[in-house]
């Protein structure tokens, strides 16, 4: 499994949180905080905390790593990834990616 496919299958090469990190880019972390506050409904996004290498590779991680649900639940059955989860297409914890970023599933069978 490629390490920048995080636990819920998406893609952190193309996140814009990981891109403004490796090039430590600070308008396109201002860009990245406008666009997630309103997204995500959480006005405590600010740029400074646009800081994340990916899921599952070493470094800094965004403040919702640490308390991520499907990171937490993959973690705790010793998973790298959902995508070894049998229960994956009827869960409820992961539902909501997949909703949102379907191409998660394709991601996690890679
Ligand atoms: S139960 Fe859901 S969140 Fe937990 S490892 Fe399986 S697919 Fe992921």
């Amino acid at each position: 499994m490629e390490k920048l496919i995080s636990c819920c299958g998406l893609n952190c090469a193309s996140c814009d949180a990981r891109i403004a990190t490796i090039a430590n880019d600070d308008e396109l972390r201002r860009q990245t905080a406008e666009k997630w506050r309103v997204m995500y409904h959480a006005p405590d996004i600010i740029p400074e905390t646009i800081n994340c290498t990916g899921c599952r590779v070493e470094g800094v991680k965004f403040g919702h790593w640490s308390t991520c649900g499907i990171r937490t639940c993959a973690s705790s059955k010793n998973f790298d990834t959902c995508g070894q989860c049998e229960a994956l297409l009827g869960c409820d914890t992961i539902k909501p990616v997949l909703q949102f970023a379907p191409e998660a599933v394709e991601n996690l069978k890679t």
